[in-house]
């Protein structure tokens, strides 16, 4: 990875907000240890049994369950925890969100500087 002192690239035009920027993004991403990828939604469900009141209408639903939800090689896999799980995983689910809007930040910020070094966004 580039840092400020440009890891020897020929990027020369880097404007010092940038770079502060740049330094603040990497400092926060060098505090996050563990990233758990997915979402939780809290979900009541249908057990399916027979004579069941969750099957009556008015339905009294089962739950709250709370629902791991993530994806794997393009499908969508569930997995049900429980409340203590999630204390549990918390951390590391919200690790894994800030990973995410950092890397977009990291992103976007590099294709500006990068847009200003090759003056890209004079024209067009
Ligand atoms: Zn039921």
């Amino acid at each position: 990875m580039t840092t400020d002192t440009q890891g020897g690239t020929q990027l020369t035009k880097i404007d010092a907000r940038s770079k502060r920027t740049q330094r603040r993004i990497a400092a926060q991403l060098a505090t996050i240890d563990w990233a758990l990828p997915g979402t939780i939604t809290e979900r009541m469900m249908r057990c399916g049994k027979k004579g069941c009141r969750c099957g009556q209408g008015p339905p009294h639903l089962h739950g709250p369950y709370l629902q791991w939800t993530r994806t794997v090689n393009g499908k969508t896999v569930t997995k049900l925890l429980t409340r203590e799980q999630l204390d549990r995983y918390q951390p590391w689910l919200d690790n894994a969100r800030q990973l995410r809007a950092l890397t977009s930040e990291l992103e976007a910020l590099t294709t500006q500087t990068v847009t200003d070094a090759e003056g890209w966004g004079a024209k067009s």
